[in-house]
């Protein structure tokens, strides 16, 4: 889809999944918003800033928006509530 490819490309480098993953290894903020990353093993999603201890990443997999992760079956993390309103 080329519109995605736009939307998530150039600029920001989180198109993928090694970039994401360094994204959630450093809590990078600038990564909020931009993806999402859910933890099998708990079955929630996160935002990449999320404090909550690091989960291994095989059991980590990466949505580009919350919906996504919620039709995955993965509930927002009580934490960094990746859930509530953007601001
Ligand atoms: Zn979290």
């Amino acid at each position: 889809m080329a519109s995605m490819t736009a939307l998530a490309g150039a600029q920001i480098g989180f198109s993928r999944d090694e970039d994401r993953w360094t994204a959630v290894v450093e809590r990078d903020a600038g990564a909020d918003d931009i993806f999402y990353y859910s933890v099998a093993t708990t079955g929630v999603y996160c935002r990449p800033s999320c404090a909550a201890r690091l989960a291994l990443r095989k059991n980590v997999a990466f949505h580009n928006t919350r919906g996504d992760a919620e039709q995955a079956g993965f509930r927002p993390c009580k934490r960094c509530r990746p859930n509530a309103a953007a601001t």
